[in-house]
């Protein structure tokens, strides 16, 4: 009989064969959500002998994995900043990178006064609820143009108990807010900004699974980001942030703009693997 270490074993191999990124991980991964058990566990249990009832729903997920289907979209979800958000096709699945920029900005916001939150773009809604999360008394929109992703958003909202705390509105950026809403403290947005070029060389995963709305900007990958900056300023209170996560080449450009616009102290970041892909600007305090 196979053993659960068996198993890891093979649909190692077999995800190697296939191209999978992180084989083993992955493997294991599918193994312990199909056996309800948290991946660590599996380690006290590598000589446990699997049934055929077991294993035939763990062989459609690694077949389905095999054809290069992201893992959360597999199981279901990804963990992000202490929430638990259901992830499939209708947006983007959120990305490390990406919570390392809301560990970036937590940094920079303090709470003394409750804050005014604008996460644009908001796909699955994980950058909005994370932000709802950390600061229980901050006001929080979201927007997106795809009400699908909308929809995903608010389930989010409500499976993470936060649906009293954000706000949600379809519409292109700034076009989806209400008349007269008021300025925020910060906006921040993880827009598309990949060239037409880049999405084509993206993994499969990205390729066939992410939507291509959520990834894809004309112009080199500028025109979202340029669109968001240059309407940023009337939105922000004085001294408020404007946070765009970004593609590696567009900081210089995204600087030069940010000065036209009359915005103070623009400047990029590099993520963990030293890749420029966070910037920041300020609505001058006066
Ligand atoms: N804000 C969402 C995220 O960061 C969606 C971003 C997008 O669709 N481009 O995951």
């Amino acid at each position: 009989m196979l053993t659960i270490l068996d198993l890891v074993g093979r649909t190692t191999v077999f995800f190697e064969k296939c191209g999978v990124p992180q084989p083993r991980l992955d493997a294991e991964w599918i193994i312990a959500h199909s056996l309800n058990l948290a991946r660590m566990d599996l380690y006290l249990q590598f000589e446990r002998p699997l049934e055929e009832d077991q294993l035939a729903p763990i062989r459609k997920l690694v077949k389905r994995r095999g054809a290069r289907e992201p893992l959360q979209h597999l199981i279901g979800f990804v963990d992000f900043f202490g929430l638990r958000i259901t992830c499939d096709k209708r947006a983007l699945i959120p990305r490390p990178e990406t919570e390392e920029f809301i560990e970036i900005l937590n940094e920079k916001l303090s709470a003394e006064k409750p804050l005014r939150i604008l996460d644009l773009g908001t796909g699955s809604g994980v950058v909005a609820l994370a932000f709802a999360n950390i600061f229980p008394s901050a006001q929080v929109v979201a927007t997106d143009i795809s009400s699908d992703a909308l929809q995903l958003a608010k389930e989010n909202a409500g499976t993470n108990k936060l649906s009293d705390k954000v706000s949600f509105h379809l519409g292109n950026w700034f076009e989806a807010l209400p008349q007269n809403e008021a300025a925020f403290d910060l906006i921040v947005s993880n827009p598309p900004y990949l060239s037409p070029q880049e999405w084509e060389c993206t993994q499969k995963e990205v390729r066939n699974h992410d939507p291509k709305l959520a990834l894809v900007s004309e112009n080199e990958g500028c025109d979202h980001l340029l669109d968001i900056l240059t309407a940023a300023k009337q939105h922000l209170c004085p001294g408020g942030l404007l946070a765009m996560e970004t593609g590696e080449l567009h900081h210089e450009l995204l600087i030069e703009r940010a000065e036209e616009m009359g915005l103070s102290d623009a400047r990029g970041m590099k993520d963990f693997s030293k890749k420029p892909r966070f910037f920041l600007a300020e609505r001058p305090s006066r």
